[in-house]
């Protein structure tokens, strides 16, 4: 397995396995409960992450790179399935349209 994506809160890592499912990736969530657990260990390793098979790991990385923009702007309704998306994401994790042009 390889490790794609980490971030300091589950939701997020939720977010990003729900993207690479949308897109047909298989993938884990480790450490969801280890999170403020973790005595001495990095901070960095305590935090929830987000695991593909090596096959899978090239793709992974370009889906999550893609749902990536700056966190500011205004969350969006996807036009195809109305799921709501926070601003940082540029595709639907439920059903993989993709934000064209977000409004602002
Ligand atoms: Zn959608």
């Amino acid at each position: 397995m390889k490790r794609v994506y980490r971030a300091a809160t589950l939701p997020d890592v939720a977010h990003a396995r729900n993207l690479l499912t949308a897109a047909g990736i298989p993938s884990e969530i480790r450490n969801q409960f280890l999170a403020g657990a973790a005595g001495d260990l990095p901070m960095f390793e305590t935090w929830p992450q987000l695991l593909v098979d090596e096959i899978d790991e090239a793709r992974a990385l370009g889906v999550l790179r893609r749902a990536q923009r700056p966190v500011e702007g205004e969350a969006w309704t996807c036009r195809r399935c109305g799921e709501r998306l926070e601003p940082q994401f540029t595709a639907c994790w439920r059903c993989g349209m993709e934000a064209d042009a977000p409004a602002r």
